[in-house]
C-alpha cells in the first residue's frame, strides 16, 4: 500500500498547498441511546471512555508530526455523539493537547455539540471555564409529537431550558439544529417551532429538512410502509417559510440549510465549505488535508486497538482527481458564501468557467443568481434549487 500521509514538504513541491487555513474535529462517539434518524456513529455504552480518550492524544499527536509546519489551527470541533456526556476535565485534556502539538489561533472557535436533557448549569459553567466558546445544541423540534416520533429524550421545555441555561452560563454564541418536513409536520407546526426558536438567546441556526439515511430504524419504518414522508413539493413550501421567518428576525443565510446572526457564521462549517483543510480525530472521523481524504475505522474497540498499535486508525484514503476538486469546490462555494471566480481561476484555471459562461448569464438573468464582486451568489430563490443549479453546471 502507498504511503496513506503526504507530508507537506511533498505537497510543497506539487504546488497545491495554496490553503493553509485549518479545523480540527474530534469524534466523541457516546451517546444516552439511539434515535430512530441517526447515521452517525453512536454508542449507548461508557465502558470505554478513558481508553478513547487516551487513544485520542496518541492520534493527535502522531499527526502532528505530518500536519504542522506553516498551518493555522483556526476551529476545534467537538462533535457526536454527545460530546457534553464526558467530563469537562477530559474535554479539557484534549483542548490542552491539541494546543500543545498545533498552531491553534488564540481567536479560535472551539465548539461542543451537546443535547437537551444530558447536561444542567453546573456542567455549561464548566465547558466554559475550559475554552469551549460556542455551544451547538440538538433540539430538532419543540413540538412534543415530534420529538417523541424522533425518539428524542427530551420535551419542549427541557429543549427551552437547556438554550436558556446555556446563555445564562455566560455562552454568547449558541446554535440549535431543528428539522422540518417531519412526517405529519403541518405549516402551522413548523411556524411555531420557528417562533420559538427565535424569541431564544440564540446566534445560529442550522435547519436541514428530514433525511431519510440507509441503515437506521426510520428508513426501516419507510420501507415497511409503517411511516409516511411528505412530498418535496410540500418540503419546498416549508423551506421558504423557514427562510422568511429567518429573514424578518434578522437571521442571515450564509449556507442553504445555516442562518445566523449577523457575525456569528459557524467558523468550522465554513472551512468545509470553503474548502479548507482539516484534520478529524476518533472513530470514524473523517480528514480532508491537500486534496487527499481518509477515513477512520467505524467501531471503538477496533479504533483503540489500531492507535495503540501504529498511532492512526486510517481504514481507507482517496486522493482527489482535479476534475472532483473542482465538482467538490464548485458545489460547496455555491451552497455557501458563493464562487468567487478570481479564487477558482488561480485554483483551477478558467476553461470551466468559459464553457459555463453562457449558462450563469441565463441564471444571473433568471436571477437565480447574483454577481458580487466577481463572486456569482446563489439567490433565495437560488438557495431552494441549489441542488439542480450545481446538477446542470457540473
Ligand atoms: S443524540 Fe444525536 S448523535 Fe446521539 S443518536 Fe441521537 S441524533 Fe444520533
Amino acid at each position: 500500500m502507498r504511503n496513506i500521509f503526504k507530508n507537506e514538504n511533498e505537497v510543497e513541491a506539487s504546488g497545491k498547498n495554496i490553503l493553509k487555513e485549518s479545523g480540527i474535529y474530534i469524534h466523541i462517539p457516546f451517546c444516552d441511546h439511539k434515535c430512530i434518524y441517526c447515521d452517525f456513529y453512536s454508542i449507548i455504552t461508557s465502558d470505554n471512555i478513558p481508553n478513547y480518550l487516551t487513544a485520542l492524544k496518541k492520534e493527535i499527536s502522531h499527526f502532528a508530526t505530518l500536519y504542522l509546519s506553516e498551518r493555522k489551527y483556526s476551529t476545534i470541533y467537538f462533535g457526536g455523539g454527545t460530546p457534553s456526556l464526558m467530563e469537562a476535565n477530559y474535554l479539557s485534556e484534549i483542548i490542552e493537547h491539541i494546543k500543545k502539538n498545533y498552531d491553534v489561533a488564540d481567536d479560535a472557535e472551539i465548539t461542543m455539540e451537546t443535547n437537551p436533557g444530558t447536561i444542567n448549569k453546573e456542567k455549561f459553567r464548566e465547558f466554559k471555564s475550559i475554552g469551549i466558546n460556542r455551544i451547538s445544541i440538538g433540539v430538532q423540534s419543540f413540538d412534543e409529537n415530534e420529538l417523541k416520533f424522533l425518539t428524542r429524550i427530551h420535551n419542549k421545555d427541557e429543549a427551552i431550558k437547556t438554550v436558556n441555561t446555556a446563555y445564562d452560563s455566560g455562552f454568547e454564541n449558541i446554535s440549535i439544529d431543528l428539522i422540518f418536513n417531519l412526517p405529519q409536520q403541518t405549516k402551522k407546526i413548523l411556524k411555531s417551532n420557528l417562533e420559538i426558536a427565535t424569541a431564544l438567546p440564540i446566534t445560529h441556526i442550522s435547519a436541514y429538512s428530514l433525511i431519510l439515511e440507509r441503515g437506521t430504524i426510520l428508513n426501516k419504518m419507510v420501507l415497511d410502509g409503517k411511516v409516511k414522508l411528505q412530498d418535496e413539493d410540500f418540503d419546498a413550501e416549508l423551506y421558504a417559510i423557514a427562510i422568511e421567518h429567518f429573514k424578518k428576525n434578522n437571521f442571515i443565510q450564509y449556507e442553504v440549510s445555516n442562518f445566523c446572526k449577523p457575525g456569528f457564521e459557524c467558523r468550522h462549517n465554513n472551512l468545509y465549505w470553503r474548502y479548507k483543510d482539516y484534520l478529524s480525530f476518533g472513530t470514524s472521523a473523517h480528514s480532508f488535508v491537500n486534496n487527499r481524504r481518509w477515513w477512520n475505522i467505524t467501531s471503538l474497540k477496533l479504533y483503540i486497538t489500531s492507535i495503540e498499535e501504529k498511532g492512526n486508525a486510517v481504514l481507507n484514503f482517496e486522493d482527489l482527481s482535479e476534475q472532483q476538486n473542482l465538482e467538490e469546490y464548485v458545489m460547496l462555494a455555491l451552497r455557501s458564501k458563493g464562487l468567487d471566480l478570481n479564487e477558482f481561476e488561480k485554483l483551477f484555471g478558467n476553461s470551466w468557467i468559459q464553457k459555463n459562461n453562457q449558462l450563469f448569464d441565463e441564471l444571473l438573468k433568471e436571477k437565480f443568481l447574483f454577481k458580487e464582486k466577481n463572486i456569482l451568489i446563489l439567490s433565495e430563490k437560488g438557495f431552494a434549487l441549489a441542488d439542480e443549479i450545481v446538477r446542470k453546471l457540473l
